[in-house]
């Protein structure tokens, strides 16, 4: 979705640097390990799957520690949280181009995100409509993805098939 991901993804982690500098908080190596993991991330990271990358990456570190580093780079602005009804939250660098909306896979929990354009063009005219200011949006669409759908036609065939 962003071709400069890495790029911009590094340059998110020294202003996330920076913004603990400026406020005299400590860069501990765990809070940095686990900024550039959200930080450069194309996924929608949870908290299992970062404690996962930090283990493939040879740190242990503990569910207390990475919770209180999410806090911190939620409260820097530089990360969102997001709570897409599965019980927990996942985490997404906010990029400069992160305009986008979310279609989440009730089954699998698998993630896309797509192009809101058409969205944020139409979003000024229907506040207008109702004399309301727009502050932010989000969009979201939850559903089958195509995997799990296909998982499903195949179910049925096989079902289908005279014995
Ligand atoms: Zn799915
Ligand atoms: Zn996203």
């Amino acid at each position: 979705m962003f071709p400069d991901d890495n790029a911009s993804g590094r340059e998110l982690l020294e202003r996330f640097r920076s913004w603990l500098q400026e406020r005299h908080l400590p860069a501990t190596r765990p809070r940095d390990m686990i900024a550039a993991i959200v930080l450069t991330s194309r996924e929608h990271l949870s908290v299992d799957g970062i404690q996962r990358r930090l283990r493939e990456d040879g740190a242990s570190i503990g569910l207390a520690t990475i919770y209180r580093s999410l806090d911190t780079l939620v409260e820097s602005g530089l990360v969102r949280a997001h709570d897409f009804g599965e019980g927990f939250r996942r985490f997404e660098p906010m990029h400069a181009s992160a305009q986008h909306g979310h279609l989440v896979c009730s089954r699998c929990g698998q993630v896309t995100e797509f192009s809101t354009d058409r969205f944020e063009r139409l979003l000024p005219i229907v506040s207008d409509e109702h004399g309301f200011q727009h502050h932010r949006h989000r969009v979201e669409i939850h559903g089958l993805c195509r995997v799990c759908r296909d998982a499903d036609i195949s179910a049925v065939a096989r079902a289908g098939r005279p014995r």
